[in-house]
């Protein structure tokens, strides 16, 4: 995610396009759409800022760095343990019996790891199951069509929904068609700009269709690239607009259905899902310290989010940055390094559909907010590390003395500090000031596989993920150690 500025993007949505509730009292009580949201695809220009000058001194971390970075590189700790969450546990939507063992395995291990005040934290969290579910092409020919009910879906009636298909490419098309979309399915053919800008179509495609009159929609999967494979992921219903069940298709059965529809084949379709809610389920967000010497009052949070969608493995989404995480606190103390202020790894439930983790970290640990130093946030694969996005709100001086630190990493090319970060699930603690940071990585394929089957462990290269572990630990490690404080 080189140029991934992420932050931006997902306030951006959050604010215009979807109400999400965490986002302020004002907006409406929906799910999240979520799941990491990237960058533009062409980079904004980075204004050079004039920084103040660091009042940090790093030469003395210098050996430190070296044998948290050596430490990482020959250990295969981390992929291990992506490998059992992945392999053995498996993907773990909210409400899941797999989320239920991914946690309480992940307790008792940080217990062994000898980690401090390791506990999970009580979160209630929505509870959507998929059930079985099919789309075939009736007429002109019958066919089979690969497909993936979108995250809070309803579903259909047993029989299914047939109805003739009409293809738009975008809003502007189908409000072109208006009226003439009633009683059928919309099929949503937008090309991927970027995530930030395409995934519109996932989270509000349903209810615009709907406000037609269509009875379900399906659309193109958020991704640059396919192999037939479809690509889930959160959508949200307009409270006013019927709620009209919805689906991903792959890129090759939306031109398929584009073709049909230009050549006025009038294609018809039937759905079917069983996609509903359950009632609310009791999961946690896993907490974990390695606590500090002199100030443990003072925290340095790593964080990912353990949920992930209920297909593939969750191996780059973000079970990987779950791992980095706990990890980087894991090295530390193995290599005896525990520094002045307290490193607190969360590993956040329900942030792909829904953030109540990220939320009820906020609501529970009110009074300690303002002792958040820094938090980082690993999700956005696991990837060749670059370094971190920095909130573009940080006080100049902690962007200083956040790029003098990041040069303890520059021998393994994760020194940038961009312009812009912050996490999904760490924006409830930034919103109340927390300085926040996302784990900034190569980005390029990330989309490929994200919310898919494909997300599995044979994805995550060993090396970049225990480079990610080293870039993470450096960084919590001295910013918590650091006689002074980043801000000051
Ligand atoms: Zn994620």
């Amino acid at each position: 995610m080189a140029q991934v500025r992420f932050l931006t993007l997902l306030t951006l949505i959050s604010i215009l396009v979807i109400g999400f509730e965490s986002q302020g009292q004002t907006q409406q009580q929906n799910p999240g759409p979520i799941g990491p949201i990237a960058q533009p695809s062409a980079s904004p220009t980075p204004t050079p800022i004039p920084l103040p000058p660091p009042t940090v001194k790093v030469d003395g971390y210098r050996t430190a760095a070296g044998r948290i970075i050596g430490a990482a590189l020959t250990s295969d700790h981390a992929y291990a343990r992506l490998a059992h969450l992945t392999d053995h546990i498996g993907n773990r939507l909210s409400g899941s019996k797999n989320l239920e063992r991914a946690i309480e395995w992940a307790v008792a291990e940080m217990k062994r790891d000898g980690l401090d005040n390791v506990r999970a934290e009580k979160v209630m969290v929505p509870h959507w199951v998929r059930g079985e579910e099919s789309l075939q092409l009736l007429t002109p020919v019958a066919r089979n069509l690969q497909m993936l009910g979108l995250g809070n879906s309803v579903g259909t009636p047993p029989a299914g929904i047939s109805a003739e298909a009409v293809v738009v490419r975008d809003f502007a098309e189908l409000d072109r068609l208006g009226e003439k979309v009633r009683g059928k399915i919309v099929v949503y053919n937008a090309p991927f700009i970027d995530y930030g800008t395409t995934v519109v179509y996932r989270l509000q495609g349903a209810s615009r269709a709907a406000r037609y009159g269509a009875v379900a929609a399906l659309v193109r999967s958020i991704t640059p690239v396919s192999l037939q494979t479809p690509h889930t992921g959160a959508m949200n219903y307009d409270a006013n607009q019927p709620k009209i069940p919805v689906a991903a298709v792959t890129i090759e059965v939306a031109e398929l259905l584009q073709r049909m529809n230009d050549r006025g084949d009038r294609p018809t379709l039937r759905l079917k899902m069983e996609a509903k809610f359950l009632p609310d389920a009791e999961s946690a967000n896993v907490v974990a310290e390695l606590k500090g010497t002199e100030k443990p009052g003072e925290i340095v949070l790593v964080s990912g989010h353990f949920d992930s969608w209920d297909v593939g493995a969750g191996a780059h989404d973000d079970g990987g940055g779950c791992i980095v995480a706990w990890e980087a606190a894991r090295l530390l103390k193995e290599l005896g390094l525990r520094p002045r202020r307290t490193i607190r790894v969360v590993l956040y439930t329900n942030e792909e559909n829904g953030l109540r983790g990220g939320n009820a970290y906020r609501d529970a640990h009110r009074l300690e907010i303002p002792k958040h130093i820094l938090a980082i946030e690993s999700d956005s694969g696991v990837f060749r590390p670059e370094g971190f996005g920095l909130v573009a709100s940080a006080p100049l001086q902690v962007r200083s003395n956040l790029q003098q630190i990041a040069k303890l990493l520059s021998g393994i090319g994760a020194d940038q500090i961009a312009t812009n970060g912050g996490g999904a699930d760490i924006g409830a603690i930034m919103r109340e000031g927390v300085v926040g940071a996302s784990l900034d990585v190569e980005g390029s394929h990330y989309f490929d596989i994200h919310h898919t089957p494909a997300d599995t462990l044979d994805k995550v290269n060993p090396r970049e993920l225990a480079l990610c572990v080293a870039t993470m630990a450096v960084m919590a490690y001295t910013v918590a150690d650091l006689p002074e404080l980043i801000s000051k």
